[in-house]
């Protein structure tokens, strides 16, 4: 029997531009891929079943479009070592391929056992970049051009079509049935709230000629902060681009052959810089994955911040008095987005204003994002709540964000009900509403909505007076000049990066 060639599809949820199945099916056949749902990694706290139903209900697409390619896609609810181990001892392997990981500690460490396993075995495990982050490296010197290279190159074409002949399918079937995922986790994970995005590489697909052709991305730098018109005038592309329906690549294409048609070139430059940013967070994580568990710049770790329990549960419930905040953080619960403006301002409040450790709002956020990818969400974690040292420190007032980015109110309006009968000047302050205008109203402070749980201007001025300081701290500046090192090019500022991720080709 002809060794199988092994796809395994992680965050990687689509047919085309995807080398580890175009170059499986090169090889010769059967080529056959499998997708995981790990019982350990369901159980880390930074994970949601949303995050599991996006990526059920992709995989299943992706099953059915594999279909006339001839290439049997498994769903399996196991862990990868056990799951390749039982299948090696069942049928003769020729290669294992997929696309580097750059995830949380424990999908490393896995990929570290499948590695040791797959050496003790004789199996050669093919694996590629992905999105052009890079492993091993220990500084940025070409990391830039290495990326244009990579954004510019070819896509990958599809797989071939492999013959049906000389597939084993009882023995596959039968490994299938024994990781078979149990019949309520399958129906959990066919559940879609209608508010959330549609997922899927089709879906993805739509979007993005959605965005780029009817014009969506016109208002893109006019909106991006504003957290009711971004939802359209942004992309919405992340979630996509995290669980890997759409490739980076398809998207800076795409994004770069409307630009030579010259339309709104200014909304198309602040698109493509910030597909530039997805690699570059994920890069500095790929290269300082400690970031996951402590600061990047050690020396913060002597700020003064403690947990307390009823701050944070405010701050999670969306409960803090502060409109903008909890209107954010409902609809975050109901939908799983808002802007990157939004995301900033939820973890400001959390890290200034409540004075928390980042540590304690992570993973709630990360469960709440449908686009959560690590390489992206902790180092964002982390540099919104300015202990990274090489950022500017960024405190957003609450009610100065919702003045100038909701002036009318209309999004806190739509997530906080309670509030949506208040005038301009009142919704973002309501505890200025005089025991009469409650009554008008019919608003009860305290009861239909919370009072404020901090004095946000006071709170603000106790964190500037604690964190600007400690920028000049001896150890904070001495890690500063070391991330500084590490994660970028010394002699490049951000607007030379963004000139260049332009250029054309
Ligand atoms: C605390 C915090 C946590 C975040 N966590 C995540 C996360 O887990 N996953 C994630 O994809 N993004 C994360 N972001 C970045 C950013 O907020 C989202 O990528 C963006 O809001 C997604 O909306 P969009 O697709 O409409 O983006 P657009 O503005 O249309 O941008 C296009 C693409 O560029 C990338 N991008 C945009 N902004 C950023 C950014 N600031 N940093 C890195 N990449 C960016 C995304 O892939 C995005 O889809 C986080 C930001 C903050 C402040």
């Amino acid at each position: 029997m002809a060794p199988l060639h092994l796809v395994w599809i992680k965050r990687d949820l689509r047919l085309q531009d995807h080398e580890p199945l175009r170059r499986a099916s090169e090889q010769g056949h059967p080529v056959v891929a499998f997708w995981l749902m790990e019982p350990s990694l369901e159980a880390h706290p930074a994970m949601a079943p949303r995050h599991w139903q996006w990526q059920y209900q992709s995989a299943r697409q992706l099953q059915a479009a594999l279909k006339p390619y001839g290439i049997p896609l498994y769903l399996l609810y196991a862990e990868a070592v056990e799951a390749l181990r039982h299948l090696a001892d069942t049928l003769p392997i020729a290669a294992l391929y997929s696309y580097r990981e750059t995830g949380l500690q424990i999908t490393y460490q896995r990929d570290q056992a499948v590695a040791r396993y797959l050496r003790e075995a004789g199996i050669p495990w093919q694996e590629y970049d992905r999105n052009g982050v890079q492993r091993g490296r220990r500084d940025r010197q070409g990391w830039d051009a290495a990326w244009r290279h990579y954004m510019q190159d070819t896509q990958a074409s599809r797989p071939n079509v492999i013959p049906a002949a000389g597939m084993p399918f009882d023995p596959l079937n039968a490994w299938a049935r024994r990781y078979a995922l149990p019949p309520q986790k399958r129906k959990d994970l066919q559940k879609w709230p209608n508010a959330f995005q549609k997922p899927g590489e089709a879906a993805g697909q739509e979007r993005l000629h959605a965005y780029l052709d009817q014009g969506l991305y016109y208002a893109y730098h006019k909106h991006i902060s504003r957290p009711l018109e971004s939802r359209e005038s942004c992309s919405r592309l992340s979630t996509y681009l995290a669980w890997g329906n759409l490739s980076l690549r398809q998207v800076y294409q795409a994004a770069r052959a409307r630009y030579a048609t010259g339309d709104h070139r200014g909304a198309l430059r602040a698109f493509i810089s910030r597909l530039h940013w997805h690699s570059h967070f994920i890069q500095k994580f790929e290269m300082e994955s400690r970031m996951e568990w402590e600061n990047v710049n050690r020396g913060f770790d002597a700020l003064d911040r403690r947990e307390m329990p009823t701050l944070l549960e405010a701050w999670k419930k969306g409960e803090t008095g502060y409109p903008l905040v909890d209107a954010c953080m409902r609809a975050l619960q109901e939908t799983g987005y808002v802007n990157f403006r939004m995301r900033a301002m939820l973890v400001s409040f959390l890290t200034h204003h409540l004075w928390q450790p980042w540590r304690s709002g992570v993973e709630h956020l990360a469960q709440l994002f449908l686009d959560f990818h690590p390489g992206i969400h902790y180092p964002q974690m982390q540099m919104q709540s300015a202990v990274t040292g090489i950022n500017s420190v960024r405190t957003y007032n609450p009610v100065k964000q919702s003045q100038d980015h909701d002036e009318q109110g209309r999004f806190i309006s739509y997530w906080l009900p309670a509030l949506q009968e208040l005038p301009n000047e009142l919704i973002h302050q309501p505890w200025l509403l005089s025991t009469w205008e409650q009554q008008w109203y019919n608003l009860k402070l305290g009861r239909d909505y919370p009072w404020p749980v901090i004095d946000h201007q006071e709170a603000a001025r106790a964190a500037k007076k604690k964190l600007f300081p400690a920028k000049n701290w001896p150890q904070v500046k001495a890690e500063s000049r070391r991330i500084l090192a590490r994660h970028t090019t010394a002699t490049r500022n951000i607007n030379d990066r963004t000139r260049d991720v332009i250029r054309s080709s």
